[in-house]
C-alpha cells in the first residue's frame, strides 16, 4: 500500500511538471493554452516591442483569426492595465510588457464561450543553464533533481 501511494505520489509529480514545463512552439515561442482539451495554442514571440500570438490548432496548425479573440492585462492583481489588443489574419499583436511584468491573457474561442485565461512572467534574465531567456526556458522547475 505504501508503495503504491509513492508511485501515485511521483506520477502526480511527474504530470505536474510536465505541465508545468515550457513548450516552445515552430517560431520559437512560447506555447500558451488557450483550450482545456489541448484544441487550441497560442505561441507568443516578440517582434520589437510587440508580442505577436499566432493560433494553432490540436495538430499545431495554423488557425486563421475569425471569431476568436483576446484581451490582455499587465500589472497588479488590483490595478490590472489593459493592454490593446490588435486581432490580424493569424492571430493577435498587443504591446510589450516590462521584463519582469506579468501578462494575463484571457482567450475566447468565440463570443459565448467560456474565456480561457493563460498567464506568462515576462522574464528576460538568460538561464545559466540553456542561455535562453527565463520565460523561453526549457529547463525542469526542479533543477535539483537528475535530468531525462
Ligand atoms: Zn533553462
Amino acid at each position: 500500500m505504501k508503495n503504491q501511494l509513492i508511485l501515485l505520489v511521483t506520477l502526480l509529480t511527474h504530470l505536474a511538471f510536465a505541465h508545468e514545463g515550457v513548450e516552445l512552439g515552430p517560431n520559437g515561442g512560447r506555447i500558451l493554452e488557450f483550450s482545456e482539451n489541448e484544441t487550441m495554442h497560442g505561441e507568443i514571440t516578440v517582434k520589437g516591442d510587440q508580442f505577436h500570438i499566432t493560433l494553432f490548432d490540436k495538430d499545431m496548425k495554423p488557425i486563421a483569426v475569425d471569431k476568436q479573440s483576446l484581451s490582455a492585462t499587465t500589472g497588479d492583481r488590483s490595478q490590472p492595465v489593459k493592454l490593446a489588443v490588435m486581432k490580424g489574419p493569424n492571430g493577435f499583436v498587443l504591446p510589450i510588457v516590462k521584463p519582469g511584468d506579468w501578462l494575463i491573457l484571457r482567450f475566447k474561442d468565440h463570443q459565448d464561450a467560456k474565456a480561457i485565461t493563460a498567464r506568462l512572467e515576462y522574464n528576460t534574465a538568460t538561464c545559466e543553464e540553456c542561455q535562453s531567456a527565463e520565460w523561453l526556458c526549457r529547463c525542469q522547475p526542479n533543477s535539483g533533481g537528475p535530468k531525462p
